[in-house]
């Protein structure tokens, strides 16, 4: 048994047998082959081998015809790489004498070359591991074929543990079939990260390189709720698991009789618990949970799972679903936040830069293809006829980019108003607060909004300079830095200052220790991942405002993140005693 650990992102326990994905999107096969099969396996090495050195000899065949001779020699280099007997002989004997298959005993023998060139302490003899990566891949895909299986065609119960996965790809995961996923990369508010939350898919993000040590089909046990990977768990472990499923299911059965009370202070105050979803159909985890409404419908994910454009009616379809199962509460709908790590499968060049989260995303993106973004706002104008919508502009960072995408919208009114289509013309217009530029400007943005929705994931990674996805600065995302609440307290002063409504719907306020805080803040409202709701709404329910703002005081005087959230751990578990995470 092993255990490791990551980042926990989707609470809950997954008990299943693994399938493997590695670092280039190839399914790792067996480890082992039967001993009867072994010649045959050898035989299909080498005609890998063969395979690869054909197209090998192709590429410098064509790179010397484009470029010379000087630079199609590297192409030749790596045939006599491959073609080295002594290398040759290395795996094949893996083969042999441990039935090893083709595909683990390549990777096996080819990965420890790349290790001795790494640390030879040569920066020219170090960048030949490169080269020899890229044999590897070459290899793999003669042996295994080009082509990653569809994530979305898996139907059998198994845990995916994986080098990474896309939200695209996430996005098209069963949870009926697929019990909970592990990667060694991604961050803790990474778009895989929030989808598995959506999905309600237990999952550990950022593990660093695993895959080596598990074997596929071994039974794996994946803790969303502590961040951990158990390979092959002993018996003992498993029991320990199969209670924590038995006590998680009573917690939740406490936590389903608060669905329908409101999220009202001990004394008195109500606060609008509102749900945050990505897929027309995660409105019912809302409902179910006595959510006050939707404070954050991320669109975009509309492309992510799409193979053509998605059109007006396919946007509107989607709005009505919504708003049918919302009846008369409010949905606030997020134009397209695209860019970043949530990329189309038709992805154009502009996603593919050094930063993308610093590059053409979200309303930028929308300002610059304005048919697009006139197709998104006529369907949510047209759909506003049926229910309460709200309109939100994500990564909104100058006035100006407000400005031209508020006159977008008029313009759009004034085409339906004379093609006589229906629609509402007095939506609600907000914008995400999530760029420090748009904290320093917020009384001014305030003058020209309906309302603020500080989005947390991205405020936190633009303030502190951390991916918010790169598992090697996780240690360093902290929502708790004295920076980031100082940066919410002054959107929330500003919105109170112009009578604006004013919202938190970054994955921070769905962790039950920052709850008082941003009540004692000021907040009235929160949107989080539905299936936090009735946590959230039994918290709210345990700590009065005085109590709450007496809280903020206090952690707004601390100056480390750390303590910060150390504090607000002391103070919850004093708050609500009997709340403690199940598992
Ligand atoms: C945010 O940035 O906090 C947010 C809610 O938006 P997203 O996570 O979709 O970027
Ligand atoms: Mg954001």
């Amino acid at each position: 048994m092993q255990t490791r650990s990551g980042i926990a992102v989707s609470p809950g326990v997954a008990i299943g047998e693994a399938l493997l994905f590695g670092s280039e999107g190839f399914q790792i096969p067996q480890r082992f082959v039967s001993v009867d099969a072994v010649e045959s396996e050898v035989g299909r090495f080498r005609a890998a081998i063969e395979a690869v050195s054909i197209g090998l000899e192709e590429n410098q065949r064509v790179a010397s015809e484009r470029l010379g001779d000087e630079y199609a020699a590297i192409f030749g280099a790596h045939r006599m790489m491959l073609r080295d007997k002594k290398l040759i002989g290395e795996i094949e004997g893996l083969i042999r004498t441990k039935c090893f298959s083709p595909e683990f005993a390549a990777s096996r023998v080819l990965r420890n070359y790349a290790k001795v060139f790494q640390n030879l302490g040569n920066p020219y003899l170090a960048e030949r591991a490169a080269d020899v990566f890229d044999l590897e891949k070459r290899l793999l895909r003669a042996l295994l074929g080009e082509k990653r299986p569809e994530l979305s065609h898996i139907t059998e119960h198994v845990v995916i543990l994986a080098h990474n996965l896309t939200p695209s790809e996430t996005a098209g995961l069963d949870p009926e079939f697929v019990l909970g996923f592990a990667t060694e990369v991604g961050g803790r508010t990474s778009h895989t990260a929030i989808l598995a939350g959506a999905l309600e898919i237990p999952a550990v993000v950022g593990i660093g390189n695993f895959l080596a040590d598990v074997s596929p089909g071994e039974l794996v046990i994946i803790d969303g709720g502590r961040g951990e990977v158990i390979i092959d768990p002993d018996e003992a472990t498993l029991e320990k698991y199969r209670v924590s499923l038995e006590s998680r299911k009573q917690e939740n059965a406490r936590l389903a009789e608060l669905h329908e009370l409101p999220a009202i202070t001990p004394d008195g105050v109500r606060v609008h618990v509102m749900g945050n979803i990505e897929f027309p159909q995660e409105v019912e985890h809302c409902t179910e949970r006595g959510a006050d409404g939707v404070g954050l419908y991320r669109t975009e994910f509309l492309y992510l799972g799409a193979r053509t454009e998605p059109t007006e009616e396919d946007h509107y379809n989607a709005y009505c679903r919504v708003l049918e199962s919302m009846s008369d509460r409010p949905v606030v709908i997020r134009t397209l936040d695209l860019g970043a790590d949530k990329v189309p499968a038709s992805g154009a060049s502009f996603y593919e830069v050094d930063n993308p989260a610093l590059g053409l995303r979200s309303i930028r993106l929308s300002l610059r293809d304005t048919p697009q973004f006139k197709i998104q706002l006529r369907a949510i104008l047209r759909a506003a006829v049926h229910g309460d919508v709200r309109i939100m502009f994500p990564l909104v960072t100058t006035l100006l980019e407000l400005r031209k995408a508020k006159m977008i919208l008029g313009d759009v009114m004034e085409d339906l108003d004379d093609a006589r289509i229906d629609f509402n013309r007095d939506v609600p217009i907000g914008m995400m607060v999530e760029v420090p530029a748009a904290v320093m400007l917020a009384d001014e943005f305030a003058r020209e909004v309906d309302f603020f929705s500080i989005g947390t994931n991205d405020l936190i990674q633009y303030a502190l300079a951390v991916d918010r996805g790169d598992p090697n600065v996780s240690s360093l995302y902290r929502a708790g830095d004295p920076s980031i609440l100082r940066l919410i307290q002054m959107v929330v002063d500003a919105a109170n200052r112009h009578g604006i409504n004013v919202t938190v719907c970054g994955q921070m306020s769905s962790d039950p220790r920052f709850i008082p805080l941003l009540v004692g803040m000021g907040l009235r409202t929160l949107s989080v991942t539905p299936i936090s709701i009735p946590e959230v709404k039994d918290i709210i329910r345990h700590v009065s405002v005085g109590q709450a703002e007496e809280i903020a005081r206090h952690a707004l005087a601390l100056d480390i993140a750390r303590d910060v959230e150390n504090y607000l751990r002391g103070e919850l578990s004093r708050i609500h005693p009997e709340h403690s995470p199940v598992d």
